[in-house]
Protein backbone atom coordinates (compact mmCIF):
# COMPACT_ATOMS: atom_id res chain seq x y z
CA UNK A 1 0.00 0.00 0.00
CA UNK A 2 1.57 3.23 1.05
CA UNK A 3 0.27 4.28 -2.39
CA UNK A 4 -0.29 8.62 -1.25
CA UNK A 5 3.23 7.99 1.17
CA UNK A 6 5.43 9.17 -0.88
CA UNK A 7 8.49 9.04 1.82
CA UNK A 8 9.63 5.76 3.75
CA UNK A 9 10.20 6.34 7.09
CA UNK A 10 13.71 4.67 8.83
CA UNK A 11 13.70 4.85 12.59
CA UNK A 12 16.49 3.79 14.69
CA UNK A 13 15.29 2.49 17.87
CA UNK A 14 18.22 2.59 20.10
CA UNK A 15 17.25 0.96 23.08
CA UNK A 16 19.13 1.15 26.22
CA UNK A 17 22.60 1.49 24.05
CA UNK A 18 24.97 3.15 24.07
CA UNK A 19 26.44 2.88 27.85
CA UNK A 20 27.85 6.55 28.35
CA UNK A 21 27.21 10.17 26.68
CA UNK A 22 30.87 9.75 25.72
CA UNK A 23 29.78 6.68 23.59
CA UNK A 24 26.66 8.31 22.39
CA UNK A 25 28.20 11.77 21.19
CA UNK A 26 30.82 8.87 18.99
CA UNK A 27 27.68 7.31 17.58
CA UNK A 28 26.29 10.72 16.44
CA UNK A 29 29.21 11.98 15.03
CA UNK A 30 29.86 8.84 12.69
CA UNK A 31 25.98 8.58 11.95
CA UNK A 32 26.27 12.38 10.83
CA UNK A 33 28.77 11.72 8.21
CA UNK A 34 27.43 8.02 7.33
CA UNK A 35 24.57 9.30 6.39
CA UNK A 36 23.24 11.41 2.74
CA UNK A 37 20.19 13.10 2.35
CA UNK A 38 17.60 11.95 0.61
CA UNK A 39 13.73 13.74 -0.41
CA UNK A 40 11.92 10.54 -0.17
CA UNK A 41 13.13 9.13 2.97
CA UNK A 42 12.91 10.75 6.75
CA UNK A 43 15.61 8.94 9.15
CA UNK A 44 14.69 8.74 12.46
CA UNK A 45 17.02 8.50 15.16
CA UNK A 46 15.22 7.66 18.53
CA UNK A 47 17.95 7.72 21.32
CA UNK A 48 17.64 7.69 25.51
CA UNK A 49 16.07 10.40 26.82
CA UNK A 50 19.52 11.58 28.31
CA UNK A 51 21.40 11.94 25.12
CA UNK A 52 18.43 13.46 23.41
CA UNK A 53 19.69 17.44 23.57
CA UNK A 54 23.05 16.15 22.37
CA UNK A 55 21.65 14.52 19.67
CA UNK A 56 19.63 17.01 18.89
CA UNK A 57 22.25 19.72 18.50
CA UNK A 58 24.53 17.23 16.38
CA UNK A 59 22.74 15.70 14.16
CA UNK A 60 21.21 17.67 11.26
CA UNK A 61 20.58 15.04 8.79
CA UNK A 62 17.97 12.69 10.76
CA UNK A 63 14.69 13.42 13.01
CA UNK A 64 14.85 12.68 16.56
CA UNK A 65 12.87 10.66 18.97
CA UNK A 66 12.31 9.31 22.58
CA UNK A 67 11.58 5.74 22.97
CA UNK A 68 8.68 6.53 25.30
CA UNK A 69 6.97 8.83 27.10
CA UNK A 70 4.57 9.33 30.07
CA UNK A 71 0.49 10.06 29.12
CA UNK A 72 0.56 13.11 31.87
CA UNK A 73 2.50 16.58 31.00
CA UNK A 74 3.76 17.07 34.04
CA UNK A 75 3.30 16.30 38.13
CA UNK A 76 4.42 14.08 40.88
CA UNK A 77 4.83 11.18 38.44
CA UNK A 78 8.61 10.52 39.79
CA UNK A 79 10.73 8.76 36.84
CA UNK A 80 8.33 10.03 34.03
CA UNK A 81 9.15 12.05 31.04
CA UNK A 82 5.86 13.97 29.29
CA UNK A 83 5.51 14.50 25.63
CA UNK A 84 6.12 18.17 25.95
CA UNK A 85 9.66 17.74 27.59
CA UNK A 86 10.31 15.66 25.15
CA UNK A 87 9.43 18.07 22.05
CA UNK A 88 11.58 21.06 23.97
CA UNK A 89 14.06 18.80 24.41
CA UNK A 90 14.34 18.04 20.47
CA UNK A 91 12.26 15.23 19.57
CA UNK A 92 9.57 15.44 16.84
CA UNK A 93 8.58 11.17 17.27
CA UNK A 94 7.91 8.87 20.38
CA UNK A 95 7.78 5.05 19.84
CA UNK A 96 5.11 4.14 21.79
CA UNK A 97 4.04 0.62 22.84
CA UNK A 98 7.25 -1.33 21.81
CA UNK A 99 6.59 -5.47 23.07
CA UNK A 100 9.51 -4.50 25.14
CA UNK A 101 7.74 -1.85 27.51
CA UNK A 102 4.96 -4.25 26.62
CA UNK A 103 6.58 -6.99 28.43
CA UNK A 104 9.38 -5.06 30.62
CA UNK A 105 7.08 -2.14 32.13
CA UNK A 106 3.89 -3.71 31.73
CA UNK A 107 2.38 -1.40 29.17
CA UNK A 108 -0.97 -2.21 28.92
CA UNK A 109 -3.42 -1.43 25.30
CA UNK A 110 -5.13 1.42 27.58
CA UNK A 111 -1.65 2.82 28.47
CA UNK A 112 -0.27 2.93 25.45
CA UNK A 113 -3.70 4.40 24.04
CA UNK A 114 -3.14 7.44 26.82
CA UNK A 115 0.25 7.69 25.71
CA UNK A 116 -0.50 8.21 21.98
CA UNK A 117 -3.16 11.28 22.76
CA UNK A 118 -0.82 12.86 24.75
CA UNK A 119 2.16 12.52 22.18
CA UNK A 120 -0.25 13.63 18.95
CA UNK A 121 -1.59 17.03 21.05
CA UNK A 122 1.71 17.77 21.80
CA UNK A 123 2.62 17.64 18.73
CA UNK A 124 5.23 14.63 18.15
CA UNK A 125 4.69 11.64 15.75
CA UNK A 126 3.42 8.80 17.13
CA UNK A 127 5.41 5.42 16.47
CA UNK A 128 2.62 2.82 17.94
CA UNK A 129 4.12 -0.93 17.79
CA UNK A 130 1.78 -3.97 17.23
CA UNK A 131 2.36 -7.55 17.09
CA UNK A 132 2.10 -10.61 18.06
CA UNK A 133 4.15 -12.51 20.35
CA UNK A 134 3.82 -15.51 18.96
CA UNK A 135 2.76 -17.63 15.84
CA UNK A 136 1.28 -20.37 17.26
CA UNK A 137 -1.54 -18.30 19.06
CA UNK A 138 -4.44 -19.28 17.24
CA UNK A 139 -5.53 -16.07 17.77
CA UNK A 140 -3.08 -13.83 16.76
CA UNK A 141 -4.43 -11.91 14.13
CA UNK A 142 -7.02 -10.28 17.09
CA UNK A 143 -4.42 -10.07 19.07
CA UNK A 144 -2.92 -7.61 16.79
CA UNK A 145 -6.13 -6.24 15.93
CA UNK A 146 -7.30 -5.01 19.36
CA UNK A 147 -3.60 -3.20 19.88
CA UNK A 148 -4.58 -0.95 17.04
CA UNK A 149 -7.81 -0.35 18.00
CA UNK A 150 -8.01 0.08 21.73
CA UNK A 151 -4.58 1.91 21.21
CA UNK A 152 -6.24 4.55 19.00
CA UNK A 153 -9.64 4.13 20.45
CA UNK A 154 -10.85 7.96 20.66
CA UNK A 155 -7.53 9.21 18.36
CA UNK A 156 -9.86 11.64 16.34
CA UNK A 157 -9.27 12.02 12.31
CA UNK A 158 -7.71 14.66 12.46
CA UNK A 159 -5.01 13.71 14.89
CA UNK A 160 -4.28 10.98 12.90
CA UNK A 161 -1.99 13.16 10.70
CA UNK A 162 0.77 12.58 12.56
CA UNK A 163 0.66 8.73 13.34
CA UNK A 164 2.59 6.16 12.54
CA UNK A 165 1.97 2.28 12.41
CA UNK A 166 4.62 -0.44 13.04
CA UNK A 167 4.07 -3.76 12.52
CA UNK A 168 6.27 -5.89 14.47
CA UNK A 169 5.92 -9.15 15.36
CA UNK A 170 7.78 -9.73 18.65
CA UNK A 171 8.98 -13.25 17.63
CA UNK A 172 10.94 -11.44 14.98
CA UNK A 173 12.65 -8.86 16.60
CA UNK A 174 16.19 -9.80 17.27
CA UNK A 175 15.76 -13.02 15.45
CA UNK A 176 17.74 -15.87 15.43
CA UNK A 177 15.10 -17.63 13.75
CA UNK A 178 15.62 -18.73 10.28
CA UNK A 179 14.61 -15.94 7.95
CA UNK A 180 11.76 -17.57 5.78
CA UNK A 181 9.96 -16.76 9.06
CA UNK A 182 9.72 -13.04 8.04
CA UNK A 183 9.01 -13.65 4.72
CA UNK A 184 7.80 -10.61 3.02
CA UNK A 185 4.34 -12.39 2.60
CA UNK A 186 4.08 -12.04 6.40
CA UNK A 187 4.58 -8.69 6.49
CA UNK A 188 2.55 -7.59 3.74
CA UNK A 189 -0.36 -9.66 4.99
CA UNK A 190 -0.60 -7.84 8.28
CA UNK A 191 0.34 -4.59 6.57
CA UNK A 192 -2.65 -5.20 4.67
CA UNK A 193 -4.93 -6.04 7.74
CA UNK A 194 -3.95 -3.58 9.62
CA UNK A 195 -4.43 -0.82 6.85
CA UNK A 196 -8.10 -2.33 6.64
CA UNK A 197 -8.14 -1.84 10.42
CA UNK A 198 -7.60 1.89 9.76
CA UNK A 199 -9.83 2.43 6.83
CA UNK A 200 -12.86 1.12 9.44
CA UNK A 201 -11.76 3.53 11.90
CA UNK A 202 -10.74 6.46 9.72
CA UNK A 203 -11.87 6.10 6.60
CA UNK A 204 -9.76 5.87 3.33
CA UNK A 205 -8.74 8.63 2.39
CA UNK A 206 -7.20 9.55 6.09
CA UNK A 207 -5.78 5.92 6.10
CA UNK A 208 -3.97 5.58 3.10
CA UNK A 209 -1.45 8.84 4.38
CA UNK A 210 -1.19 6.75 8.07
CA UNK A 211 2.56 4.80 7.43
CA UNK A 212 2.83 1.28 8.28
CA UNK A 213 6.57 0.41 9.12
CA UNK A 214 7.70 -3.22 9.42
CA UNK A 215 10.48 -4.10 12.12
CA UNK A 216 11.93 -7.34 13.63
CA UNK A 217 16.27 -7.75 12.39
CA UNK A 218 15.62 -5.39 9.53
CA UNK A 219 19.46 -5.34 8.01
CA UNK A 220 20.80 -3.58 5.05
CA UNK A 221 20.41 -6.71 3.22
CA UNK A 222 16.42 -6.87 3.44
CA UNK A 223 15.27 -3.49 3.44
CA UNK A 224 14.54 -3.42 -0.21
CA UNK A 225 12.52 -6.81 0.07
CA UNK A 226 10.54 -5.72 3.10
CA UNK A 227 9.92 -1.78 1.39
CA UNK A 228 8.92 -3.44 -2.19
CA UNK A 229 7.29 -7.29 -1.56
CA UNK A 230 6.79 -6.56 1.92
CA UNK A 231 4.29 -3.47 1.09
CA UNK A 232 5.17 -1.32 4.18
CA UNK A 233 6.24 2.49 3.57
CA UNK A 234 9.23 2.15 5.94
CA UNK A 235 10.97 0.12 8.76
CA UNK A 236 12.21 0.29 12.46
CA UNK A 237 15.29 -0.89 13.09
CA UNK A 238 16.88 -1.89 16.47
CA UNK A 239 19.78 -3.92 16.84
CA UNK A 240 21.42 -2.79 12.92
CA UNK A 241 20.88 1.16 14.14
CA UNK A 242 23.93 0.43 16.04
CA UNK A 243 25.99 0.99 13.55
CA UNK A 244 26.39 4.10 11.62
CA UNK A 245 27.57 2.58 8.25
CA UNK A 246 24.37 0.14 8.70
CA UNK A 247 21.73 2.19 9.10
CA UNK A 248 22.72 4.70 6.47
CA UNK A 249 22.85 1.71 4.03
CA UNK A 250 19.60 0.69 4.97
CA UNK A 251 18.50 4.62 4.72
CA UNK A 252 19.82 4.57 1.17
CA UNK A 253 18.78 1.20 0.05
CA UNK A 254 15.03 3.17 1.05
CA UNK A 255 16.16 5.71 -0.97
CA UNK A 256 16.36 3.64 -4.26
CA UNK A 257 12.65 3.28 -4.34
C1 LIG B 1 13.01 -3.37 17.77
O1 LIG B 1 12.99 -4.00 18.82
O2 LIG B 1 12.40 -2.28 17.66
C2 LIG B 1 13.75 -3.92 16.64
C3 LIG B 1 13.32 -3.64 15.45
O3 LIG B 1 14.83 -4.67 16.94
P1 LIG B 1 15.76 -5.51 15.93
O4 LIG B 1 15.94 -4.71 14.68
O5 LIG B 1 17.05 -5.70 16.69
O6 LIG B 1 15.05 -6.79 15.68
Amino acid sequence: MGILTMKKYIIANWKEHPATLVEAKKMIRELESALSAYKNVVPVVCVPSLYLTETRAALKKAECGVQDIFWRESGSYTGMIGAGMAKSAGAAYAIIGHSERREYAGETNDMTQKKIKSALAAGLFAVLCVGEKTREDDDYIGFVRDQVKEGLHGISARRAGKLIITYEPVWAISSQKPKELDSPETTKEMSIFIRRLLVDMYGQAVAVRIPILYGGSVTSKNTHTLLTDGGVDGVLVGRASLTAKEFAKIVDEAALL
